[in-house]
């Protein structure tokens, strides 16, 4: 299926793998889950169909698919945490019924301030609608900058964990929909998007390429979600980073990523120690 449509794209599939100094991977087709850890080293290198140029960061140019970014230049020292703000209907239930007290992690943002480290920021639409004061503060602090992840957390294919899907005729409308609730909120949203799950497919890539944004996946699963230990989120995350390298942890807390306020201290003095400046998904792609 998938190369299918990378045919029908026009997309040029290679082989060859990350190489050292090499420039960032934009890649038209991709299915790369957040959840599990992935293996970089076996990523194809494809080549892309579009640059994300634009005013705003990551906002693309007109054309017939979303393009995708997986890391940024091998040759630098920079890497990029970034964290995703999920609320899914069955999250924001357990929400208001009481079961859990919040899904804004004030630890790992207060840990982040504290050690003055740069992220790129992933909100659902309706995380937002849930934080809408959070989301001002996060994006008045010079140390952020705001995407998006979607409106509902809803999958962009029909096989993603177990999130429900959203219709192929929807798609667009979701990811506007939160696009919009973020322009409210931050003047200076990015045109960052992430796909839920880290799913998707040529389809998804199609019918959401008018909405100009780019799609930011990952080459380093931070696991955090149901994490037992934060030890293991920080070898997770500290034995897969390298120069240009995308880290998606979570920044939603609770019950579904309770560690990654405790474990983000380690990862950035061990990642700093190792010489790696640690910098928003914009500074890594320029
Ligand atoms: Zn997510």
């Amino acid at each position: 299926m998938a190369l299918g449509l990378a045919l029908v794209a026009g997309a040029v599939m290679t082989s060859c793998g990350d190489t050292p100094g090499s420039g960032p991977a934009i890649s038209p087709l991709r299915n790369t889950p957040t959840l599990t850890p992935v293996a970089p080293e076996r990523t194809p290198t494809e080549v892309p169909t579009a640059e994300p140029t634009g005013k705003r960061p990551g906002e693309s140019e007109v054309g017939t698919l979303m393009p995708v970014v997986r890391h940024g230049a091998r040759g630098t020292k920079k890497i990029a945490l970034t964290f995703d703000a999920d609320l899914t209907a069955a999250m924001r239930k357990r929400l208001t019924s009481g079961k859990v007290k919040s899904y804004y992690n004030a630890e790992l943002i207060g840990n982040l301030r504290r050690l003055k480290v740069p992220a790129t920021l992933f909100l659902t639409g309706m995380w937002m609608e849930q934080y809408p004061g959070r989301t001002r503060e996060l994006a008045a602090d010079p140390l952020f900058e705001l995407a998006t992840h979607s409106y509902a957390h809803k999958a962009f294919t029909k096989d993603c964990y177990t999130l429900a899907s959203v219709p192929k005729r929807a798609m667009l409308s979701d990811v506007r929909h939160a696009v919009t609730i973020l322009d409210r909120l931050d003047p200076d949203a990015t045109r960052w998007f992430r796909f839920p799950g880290g799913c998707y497919d040529g389809t998804a890539l199609h019918e959401l390429a008018p909405a100009r944004l780019t799609a930011v996946q990952l080459d380093v699963a931070g696991a955090d979600g149901f994490a037992k230990s934060a030890r293991s989120i920080v070898d997770q995350v500290v034995r897969n980073a390298k120069g240009g390298s995308i880290v998606v942890l979570h920044m939603h807390g609770g019950d579904t990523a309770p560690l990654t306020g405790k474990a983000v201290e380690p990862i950035v003095r061990k990642l700093r120690a190792q010489g790696y400046q640690l910098v928003t998904v914009t500074d890594l792609m320029s």
